[in-house]
């Protein structure tokens, strides 16, 4: 459904290179050059391709540092898209976190939520509170197949809650779609049932709604009382239960960069809005930016916009399921249902030789970067140390960016992999930052003898 209106050139560097880049960054794909990379499935995060209409905005970006017109624009977008009047902008969906958890989180509480993305749980803890994720059953099961296994589980999350009491449970996070758990969808119902749960203990809900639209979109194909129901009409409804909502500019914003929290007009009492506006001005910026460039703002309003055409998200959808058809029929284990934004790969099925303390996810994405200069992330035993996560490897799909032929590339190369998978071996930790939940970024390894 696209034409390109400006490219920029590609090439593979040669085996030699690709291994000597490799070895540069220590067996972390973070530590690449991306000149290096040839196909970068490493993030959907503000790698997307902007339409000509996002270009024509960002031209026309108001740079006032109050009351930018630019802000305006993105204040009528959110109102139209997700029916919020009010909104805090900031510089990405991380600072928007550390707005509001900062807000509402005190010493010695705790948050639930379905699974809390990894600067989601970093904020909750900077805060003084521990995050408890209540996922339903099945969803760190890689055989395990539901419509929506990216749900909260309601009973569980009641448990925890009452296990510490009420008044230390300032806030019920739903992340849609849940990207820690392979990017499943969350079902409208159960956002409802955990706005319910918010009430009975007075907490606030948080939708954490990077992929709104993504989510609508599964909506609309599995949940039956949404049957032909427009996506625009289910991003609204989704988000009609939530007190405040985060949103990474990044992702379904369609923008390189920016993002913000929607205030609802119920979470008022404490005056929610007005405390987010003033940690905004110290953290982020003036309330009518945020850190964002006013024509970045601009091009994130009509970025929204086209991020819940339906014809956008069947493109978009279809080619998360396209890429993971191609793995497959290469012999590449695949997660199944395959979520809205990235193919989860199972490096334990993929490199069964590979004993888990020897990273088999990151053996996998190493691989394949030496393999075919594709660029992956992994998303197990290596970022998740102390967890008995699957190992994943994700991915990630940037937005309107790539053409059918670099999925092709990416099976290839992944079948390649597979194909010769007992030539693969584990990888041990050289060095490794302080706090080890970010290792992932910053580690260096090497491969075992
Ligand atoms: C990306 C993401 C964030 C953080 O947003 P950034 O713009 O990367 O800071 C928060 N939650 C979820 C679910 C995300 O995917």
């Amino acid at each position: 459904m696209y034409q390109s209106e400006m490219v920029s050139r590609q090439s593979l560097p040669d085996r030699e290179q690709r291994e000597a880049a490799l070895a540069a960054a220590g067996y972390n794909v973070f530590g690449l050059s991306a000149a290096d990379v040839r196909t970068d499935l490493l993030t959907d995060s503000g790698t997307g391709t902007m339409s000509t209409d996002q270009w024509a905005a960002l031209l026309g970006g108001d740079e006032s540092y109050a009351g930018s017109e630019s802000f305006e624009r993105l204040e009528r977008a959110v109102a139209d898209i997700l029916g919020f009047d009010r909104i805090v902008p900031a510089h990405q969906g991380r600072g928007a976190e550390h707005l509001l958890y900062g807000a509402l989180v005190k010493e010695g509480d705790i948050v639930v939520a379905n699974t809390h993305f990894d600067t989601t749980r970093a904020h909750v803890a900077e805060a003084g509170g521990r995050p408890v994720d209540c996922p339903v059953d099945g969803a760190f099961d890689l055989s395990a197949e539901g419509p929506f296994t990216g749900n909260l589980d309601i009973e569980t999350a009641r448990e925890r809650i009452e296990a510490v009491g009420r008044d230390r449970v300032p806030a019920i996070v739903v992340t849609v779609t849940n990207n820690s758990a392979a990017g499943q969808p969350v079902s409208v119902a159960n956002v409802r049932r955990a706005r319910e749960l918010a009430d009975e203990c007075d907490a606030r809900l948080v939708i954490d709604g990077c992929r709104f639209a993504e989510n609508a979109w599964f909506v609309r194909e599995r949940e039956s009382e949404f049957e032909g129901v427009a996506i625009d009409d289910i991003v609204r409804e989704q988000a009609s239960y939530a007190d405040a909502m985060v949103v990474s500019g990044k992702k379904d914003g369609l923008a390189n960069a920016g993002g913000f929290i929607g205030v609802a007009d119920r979470a008022d009492e404490d005056d929610l809005f007005t405390r987010l506006r003033e940690r905004a001005i110290l953290y982020e910026g003036f309330y009518t930016y945020g850190g964002m460039a006013g024509r970045d703002m601009a091009a994130m309003a009509v970025g929204l916009r086209e991020a819940v055409e339906p014809a956008y998200l069947d493109h978009r959808i279809g080619q998360i399921r396209e890429l993971a058809d191609l793995l497959e029929a290469r012999g590449v284990p695949v997660y199944r249902p395959v979520g809205g934004h990235a193919v989860y790969l199972d490096a334990g099925a993929a490199l069964p030789q590979i004993p888990r303390e020897q990273f088999p996810g990151q053996a996998l994405v190493c691989a394949a970067y030496r393999e075919g200069g594709v660029r992956a992330v992994e998303l197990g035993g290596f970022a998740f140390p102390g967890t008995d996560r699957p190992e994943f490897v994700r991915l990630a799909l940037p937005r309107r960016r790539y053409h059918r032929e670099q999925l092709e590339h990416v099976a290839e190369t992944f079948g390649a992999v597979v194909e010769r998978s007992e030539s693969v071996g584990g990888f041990e930790v050289v060095d490794q930052p302080e706090r080890e939940a970010l290792r992932q970024f910053s580690a260096t390894l090497r491969p075992v003898e």
